[in-house]
């Protein structure tokens, strides 16, 4: 519906606006799922949602004198990983104006406010001339666009010809699905091809990544007890129904059958 699509960067900007802080003393700075080897490996959530990064760095691989694309940037720190590891330049968009401050602060206390800059920006409308990015990410923003052949379609536009795009971003299995109060709206991991064809993109490889994405129990139970320690300001944030959701072990939170997470690179089609 036309009319829940213009409402929906706003929500999701206040959601974020809201939330950020909170979910950032429990969970880190990446506001990303993190990898995991098996259900034996008990590297902590900071470490394996850098991991995440790591191989989404990989995917784009980009040069040092490059200029890459962040869609939907959270607090900053995967372009801060991007840009230490590549060397790259990195632009990142949010439309949480509380992201982009805290973001922008954290560059320039890591000593790259030169190379890496944040801004509020709709996906739906990019502020940038066509052709004008060598690389771009979007990590877990996509779900929360529901119009997505439109964001891609932008996203598309801004690479220049032969440019690479790299996605990581939760999908829901067959017969289920996710959509969470206009601020969350899933598709199937069937959808990604088609949708990256419709915006001008040639698929490269889509990747199933659910099992490695799974919590191991430890670093779950270590979550719950962050969560506990701090539920004076986790709570009115997000609501005793979530809150009693996360702290439950016996809940499938974390553990939803619905859950699915993808890892998917394209290329920007060559001019013709
Ligand atoms: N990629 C970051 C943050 C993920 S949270 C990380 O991995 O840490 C989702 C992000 O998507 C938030 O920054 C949110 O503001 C952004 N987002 C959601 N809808 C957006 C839209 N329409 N345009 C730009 N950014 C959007």
């Amino acid at each position: 519906m036309a009319t829940d699509q213009q409402s929906a960067p706003e929500g999701v900007g206040e959601f974020y606006d809201r939330i950020t802080d909170v979910y950032a003393q429990v969970w880190g700075s990446n506001i990303h799922v993190g990898y995991w080897a098996d259900a034996e490996d008990h590297t902590p959530i900071e470490q394996a949602t850098e991991r995440l990064t790591g191989l989404l760095v990989d995917r784009l691989a980009p040069e040092p004198d490059q200029h890459v694309l962040d869609v939907g940037c959270g607090i900053g720190q995967p372009a801060i990983t991007l840009a230490r590891s590549s060397g790259a330049s990195v632009t990142g968009i949010s439309v949480s104006g509380h992201q982009v401050a805290r973001a922008t602060e954290r560059a320039r206390e890591a000593g790259l406010g030169d190379r890496v800059r944040f801004q509020r920006a709709d996906a739906n409308d990019l502020p940038f001339p066509d052709a004008s990015f060598d690389a771009a990410w979007a990590v877990e923003s996509l779900i929360h666009m529901p119009d997505k052949d439109r964001a891609l379609r932008e996203v598309a536009r801004v690479l220049r010809p032969g440019a690479r795009l790299a996605i990581a971003d939760m999908f829901h299995q067959p017969g289920t699905d996710l959509s969470y109060r206009g601020i969350v709206e899933t598709v199937g991991i069937d959808e990604y091809r088609g949708m990256l064809e419709r915006a001008g993109l040639i698929p490269l490889d889509v990747t199933d990544i659910t099992e490695r994405t799974r919590i191991p129990e430890p670093i779950k139970e270590a979550f719950r007890r962050r969560l506990l320690e701090r539920a004076e300001e986790f709570l009115p944030t997000v609501g005793q129904e979530v809150y009693d959701q996360l702290r439950d072990p016996s809940s499938d939170v974390f553990d939803h059958p619905g859950f699915g997470y993808v890892l998917a690179t394209a290329r920007r089609e060559a001019a013709t």
